[in-house]
């Protein structure tokens, strides 16, 4: 029986049919501009065409300069077509379908160059583009349309036109970027011109049996932005127009509602896509948070939509479809909507991979081939590292024993994993918990063994991945009871109603997230009324204000840095974190000296002015040190035969992403 009946349904559109109702979405992968660059990308997406996916969308693609997201980032011209037919045969000879996205950046462009429809800089760019001219309007149309010639001349089965997240067309949709005077701007039919005009030349000139996607901003997300009925209106136009699929756009980039970070509810943003269900006669997909089969199926079930979008969860897992297919899908290495690896990397200009899955684009540098010698390998410590080379080094035909002390397997991650909004972190550990099943790997909970237990069973490798433990910190008073250190608090300490926490990294913040929400799961409706999603529509934009529901707690979080708090976390979360804890009204106070700690609370100074948090709790969140006394008693008797490698190896910046891509790469050279 097919567990995803409608996912795994083909969709006739006509000319051409669709193995299922599965679109792997666009992301900038950061390798189109890369030497070489062309043949790892025919790698990475015939891998997922081979995983079962029904049609692939490559990363944005410029239609000229003007339309770079960053300076020389990629864009057609027609010396490329050949490049791209490396990925276009790559594709096609796996059996996939895959369309080419035309993305003019507009003025999000990071680059001198950039053009808009007015001469206004974005909040996130600090280049002011240019205004279009009238000649510059249709030179930029006429340019759309030759990328998508090239890209029928590269053979690909269709283009996607990006009309939105505020990139070039939706800002030539909106009132908010368009108070242009001319044909192009103005009244709703002037706004649309653009648009339209992309979608019918390109029509025009790649005849009828081309896949044509526009991608529509559904929801903008910012003041101004279009209302319900334009963006219907504009539906039906497009339709007219000569699309073939509508895909759902969610949230300008410069929009301060996320729309794709984990604590986004899973699925959470199809009721968009269900709203527009029935006004057009084209299929509709939607998007943003689908990453297990059972919420794609899910939407498709309700009716929201013809098809869904995933795009993280194909760096995740390439096999995410044939996994599913197969009913095999508590084998998905599943999205965790991290951005640590994939959109982080871009925003650093770095290529994209995938935290929980480090082959994600790099398909022609790792390369899983049997050991010539099997081995029988230890290893010790099933955090994420541990688990991360235990699978591959049994995937290279290893005997592997695994080796923990705790009842339990993940480390920190399964920690993570009961903080508000990370409840996804849950899945890694339940694919590796899978994998080890699979994979034979032999699993010891609950076992301490010394160095000399370790060496006397012979093993002819040993990984120690330990993992890290809190740092101890030497305040006067860090014996107080009311000290607590975040493990004991995430493991159900009990808490009072005020408190300190030490240290600001990335786990200070989890903790005062963790400390001041409710938690259990958030419905989509509690999601839109904390960040201002006007789920009504009565406003352009569909915002409203933000209503979050009040702290529980009353946190103070503390560093001894000067400066904003939270400066480190990641690019495309970090925000959103910030804002979370504003909105809880968490006191944020940075260049704090730690005097001591009595009945009375925290003693700390600011500035040289002293001050006591009378606080029922302090919770430590300062960092942590490598664990790594048995490597040491290891290492003393067998030296370099012993693998070190995750926190165990370096507790300073360790996050999971280094943890499981080191766990990979050690087993890979057993
Ligand atoms: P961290 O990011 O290194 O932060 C440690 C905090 O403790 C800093 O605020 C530091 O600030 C403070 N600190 C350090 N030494 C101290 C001392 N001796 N006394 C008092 N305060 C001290 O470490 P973390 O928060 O434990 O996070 C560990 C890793 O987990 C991070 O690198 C991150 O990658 C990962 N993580 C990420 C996220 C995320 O949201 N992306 C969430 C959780 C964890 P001052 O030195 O200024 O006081
Ligand atoms: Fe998903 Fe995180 Fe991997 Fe990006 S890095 S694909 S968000 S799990």
């Amino acid at each position: 029986m097919q567990h995803y009946p409608l996912l795994f349904q083909p969709l006739d559109l006509g000319f051409i049919t669709l193995r299922n109702r599965v679109l792997m979405g666009s992301m900038h992968i950061g390798l189109e501009e890369q030497k070489g660059g062309f043949a790892q990308l025919a790698q990475f997406y015939a891998e997922r065409a081979k995983g079962g996916v029904g049609l692939i969308v490559t990363g944005g693609i410029a239609p000229n300069r003007a339309g770079w997201v960053s300076p020389f980032s990629a864009r057609m011209k027609p010396s490329l077509v050949a490049k791209h037919q490396l990925i276009t045969q790559a594709v096609h000879a796996e059996g996939g379908r895959i369309c080419m996205q035309i993305l003019h950046a507009g003025r999000y462009g990071y680059h001198p160059l950039a053009v808009a429809p007015m001469a206004v800089k974005s909040p996130i760019s600090k280049f002011k583009p240019w205004k279009l001219s009238k000649r510059g309007v249709k030179k930029t149309i006429r340019d759309f349309v030759r990328s998508a010639e090239l890209a029928q001349k590269a053979n690909y089965d269709g283009v996607e036109v990006m009309g939105s997240e505020g990139y070039l067309i939706n800002e030539f949709i909106a009132p908010y970027t368009n108070q242009r005077t001319d044909e192009w701007g103005g009244s709703m039919e002037n706004r649309f011109r653009f648009p339209l005009e992309i979608v019918r030349q390109i029509r025009e000139k790649v005849g009828r049996n081309f896949i044509i996607i526009y991608r529509l901003s559904m929801l903008d997300l910012v003041k101004n932005g279009s209302n319900w009925d334009e963006v219907v209106l504009l539906a039906k136009a497009i339709e007219k127009a000569g699309a073939t699929i509508i895909n759902t756009g969610v949230g300008w980039h410069e929009a301060r509602i996320p729309t794709i970070a984990t604590l986004v509810p899973q699925g959470g943003f199809s009721w968009i896509t269900a709203r527009m269900k029935g006004e057009v006669n084209i299929p509709l997909i939607t998007s943003n948070r689908i990453n297990t089969p059972e919420v794609a199926e899910d939407i498709l079930q309700r009716g929201d939509a013809d098809m869904v979008s995933m795009a993280r969860p194909f760096l995740a897992d390439a096999d995410f479809c044939r996994k599913a297919m197969e009913n095999r899908a508590d084998e998905i290495n599943t999205c965790i909507a991290c951005n640590q690896a994939c959109l982080d990397h871009i925003f650093k200009q770095k290529p994209a991979t995938c935290l929980v899955n480090p082959r994600a684009a790099k398909e022609t540098i790792y390369n899983i081939t049997l050991a010539q010698k099997k081995k029988t390998v230890a290893i010790i410590g099933a955090g994420m590292a541990g688990l991360s080379s235990a699978i591959s080094a049994a995937d290279r035909g290893h005997t592997v024993h695994l080796f923990e002390k705790s009842d339990t397997i993940g480390g920190q991650f399964r920690m993570a994993a009961k903080v508000p909004g990370k409840a996804d972190f849950k899945e890694t550990i339940r694919y590796f918990s899978r994998q080890l099943e699979l994979k034979g790997v032999q699993l010891h909970l609950k076992t301490t063994l010394s160095a000399e237990a370790f060496i006397a069973k012979n093993f002819d490798e040993i990984v120690v991945a330990t993992g890290v433990k809190p740092r101890q910190l030497s305040i006067p008073g860090i014996d107080h009871p009311k000290v607590l250190s975040y493990p004991e608090v995430l493991n159900g300490a009990k808490v009072g109603h005020s408190v300190a926490i030490i240290g600001a990294g990335g786990i200070g913040f989890d903790m005062a997230a963790f400390l001041t929400e409710k938690g259990g799961e958030q419905s989509f409706e509690a999601f839109a009324k904390t960040w201002g999603v006007d789920m009504s529509y009565q406003e352009r934009g569909a915002i409203a204000k933000p209503n979050p529901s009040p702290a529980t707690r009353e946190v103070f979080l503390l560093q001894r840095s000067e400066g904003k708090l939270g400066r480190k976390l990641g690019k495309t979360t970090g925000w959103i974190h910030r804002r979370l804890l504003k909105f809880k009204k968490v006191n944020m106070i940075g260049g704090v000296v730690y005097e001591k700690i009595d009945d009375a609370g925290l003693h700390i100074s600011v500035k040289g002015v002293r001050k006591i948090l009378s606080v029922d709790q302090i919770v430590i969140c300062a960092g942590q040190v490598s664990e790594n006394t048995l490597f040491e008693n290891l290492h003393k008797q067998l030296g370099d035969k012993i693998h070190l490698i995750g926190g165990a190896k370096l507790a300073g910046e360790l996050d999971a992403q280094r943890a499981i891509r080191e766990g990979f790469e050690i087993g890979l050279r057993l």
